[in-house]
């Protein structure tokens, strides 16, 4: 069996930047993704198309094909309320912001008591990415997972 559309992959990663620095690992807990349907970032869906169990390979992705190029001046203020995973903020810190398109990652650049200064644009954007993968397990999405367009179960939705 190989990774191709409406098959649920598992697989895990470590992330790097063009210095060789880790930004993320999967730790041995294997994310579990249904191919093709836009779930993971099309650079790393291309890059694991056709793998199979036990393949180990490393992807390089452009910031195109990973988190975008860094737009200059993505300055806002926020209430320093809806900053999530710290209790307490410095600048330099990555913050989960609450939005009403849903939860992203901003940069914090200055606090003040009630209001906060981020840059928004991802903290990984404009980055060229390296991504060291090992594919872990693929099967058949059941049809529930394909109605959703999500993997279900280990490292994957949980409903
Ligand atoms: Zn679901």
């Amino acid at each position: 069996m190989k990774v191709e559309d409406k098959k649920v992959v598992q697989f895990l990663y470590v992330l790097k930047d063009e210095q060789q620095q880790v930004l993320e690992s999967t730790d041995g807990e294997p994310v579990a993704y249904l191919h093709g349907y836009n779930n993971m970032m099309a650079g790393l869906e291309n890059a694991l198309s056709g793998k199979v169990v036990g393949d180990k390979f490393s992807a390089e992705l452009t910031p195109e094909d990973a988190y975008g190029k860094r737009v200059e001046g993505a300055v806002q203020r926020v209430p320093v309320k809806h900053l999530q995973s710290a209790k307490k903020w410095k600048p330099g810190m990555v913050a989960t912001l609450e939005t009403e398109q849903g939860t992203r990652q901003v940069t914090v650049i200055k606090m003040g008591k009630f209001m906060a200064t981020v840059d928004s644009n991802h903290p990984f954007a404009g980055k060229i990415l390296t991504f060291d993968l090992e594919v872990v397990d693929i099967r058949d999405a059941s049809v529930e997972e394909i109605t959703h367009g999500h993997a279900h179960g280990t490292g994957g939705h949980q409903h």
